[in-house]
């Protein structure tokens, strides 16, 4: 036996996967990483495989990027963590500093959290008492899109759509205003109807700006959303953009609010937040909503909320570097050179297959959609498992391949991407 099956045994004994189904956990070739370095990722049998997924999205400048180690090295002999409540620590006020010179947010304040669902919670909370603040009652309500993703923990499922089996926790979700989904050509006029009607009891709107991830790469026009920013603003409802997956270079600016023209009053960050190196999400409140919670000490204006680990000083340090590194390797210049040329290698060898209906692209989160005639089929599996057995790391949401490569890809590597995908397809005899 290999050494990988061995070692996805006894994992598959004291492990619990996300979103896996773990009875056929083993049978299904899982990667077991050993170590990873640039852009590949090095198994325990010594087999490399090109992590074009960025690590479930995280991942933005490779693995081991020696000043991003360094960065984290440096901490370290300074100390991994102390608590930032009521307290604070110099590398989490350099990082917030940082981040302030370049979020489209007015006046930053920064919440620090652990993941991209605890900062999705924190922004509904401070949005639902930024009204009970001012004495301002009826604000309870929040208006979504569908297939909107922001998380797991129950707030976060809450504004999300379903899907991904979650349908199961209905019960437990809060209701929330749904606009139909970003493939209704009429969605905006719709969400900004439900705004106009509603806007003495919205708290706010949450939306993911231009591309909404999980729900299979569904895109929007940058315009599209503009106008729903102002129709917000007109009804003083509160906006929250979720931008988790879209922050920090995903779609070719640094966030994607700014090709939206979005000022949002609380903007959500996390995954590519440490470059994919340590757990980090943060909530951004504009000056006016951090203003409402300024009180009397101990009064009910208080933010009555904080994680444990938020604001960890090791995380803080690589997340301040990375954003120097973002601007020194001028990465943002290499996302869109590699967007372009991933969108023609698509055209050219991707889209003129049978087996696909479309792919869609905005900056380096891609999707390939499958022409499945039916999901339980599982075409979405079956060709990244070919992809993988090619050593190129892919992974589904459905029938959509995500396509999701380091923002330090090169144009060799989208190369191999587009070609295996191909081969990957065919290989999968759909
Ligand atoms: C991944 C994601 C989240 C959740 O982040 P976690 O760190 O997995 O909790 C929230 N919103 C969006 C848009 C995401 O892509």
């Amino acid at each position: 036996m290999e050494d990988a099956s061995v070692w996805a045994k006894r994992d598959a004994d004291v492990v619990w996967h996300g979103f896996t189904q773990m009875s056929s956990f083993t049978e299904s070739s899982p990667i077991m990483v050993e170590s990873a370095t640039g852009h590949e990722l090095i198994d325990v049998d010594g087999k490399h495989y090109l992590d074009a997924i960025s690590s479930l999205w995280v991942n933005t400048l490779g693995h081991r990027v020696p000043e991003l180690d360094q960065a984290i090295r440096e901490q370290l002999d300074r100390g991994a963590h102390s608590t930032m409540l009521g307290n604070s620590n110099r590398i989490v006020t350099e990082c917030a500093e940082a981040l302030a010179a370049v979020v489209p947010v007015d006046d930053p304040h920064f919440l620090f959290a652990s993941d991209g669902a605890s900062a999705v919670e924190q922004a509904l909370k401070i949005a639902f008492q930024y009204w009970t603040n001012q004495g301002i009652s009826g604000h309870t309500k929040f208006l979504a899109f569908g297939g909107a993703y922001h998380g797991d923990t129950i707030g976060a499922l809450s504004v999300g759509d379903g899907g991904f089996g979650t349908n199961i926790f209905d019960p437990l979700r809060f209701p929330v205003l749904r606009a139909p989904q970003l493939s209704d050509p009429a969605c905006f006029d719709t969400a900004i109807a439900m705004i106009e009607e509603h806007h003495d009891s919205l708290a706010a709107v949450i939306i993911e700006p231009l591309v909404q991830g999980a729900a299979g790469m569904q895109m929007a026009g940058a315009e599209e959303f503009a106008r729903l920013g102002v129709a917000a603003r007109a009804h003083d409802v509160l906006l929250i953009c979720d931008e988790v997956a879209t922050g920090f270079g995903r779609t070719g600016t640094l966030f994607a609010s700014q090709q939206c023209a979005l000022t949002p009053d609380l903007l959500v960050l996390g995954k590519g937040l440490t470059a994919g190196y340590i757990a980090q999400s943060v909530t951004v409140a504009s000056g006016r909503v951090f203003d409402a919670f300024l009180g009397p000490d101990l009064s009910e204006k208080t933010l009555y909320h904080g994680h444990s680990y938020s604001g960890n000083a090791l995380a803080c340090a690589v997340a301040k570097r990375h954003l120097e590194l973002i601007e020194s390797k001028n990465v943002l210049a290499n996302v869109k050179a590699r967007s372009e040329q991933l969108r023609g290698a698509l055209e050219n060898k991707i889209a003129p297959l049978p087996q696909v209906a479309e792919f869609r692209l905005c900056g380096l989160m891609g999707g390939v959609e499958l022409a499945s005639p039916d999901p339980s089929e599982r075409w979405g599996r079956r060709v990244c498992a070919a992809a993988v057995a090619r050593g190129v790391l892919l992974r589904p949401l459905g029938d959509v391949v995500v396509i999701m490569p380091p923002l330090t890809i090169t144009d060799t590597e989208i190369e191999r991407i587009v070609t295996t995908l191909a081969a990957a397809i065919d290989d999968a005899n759909l």
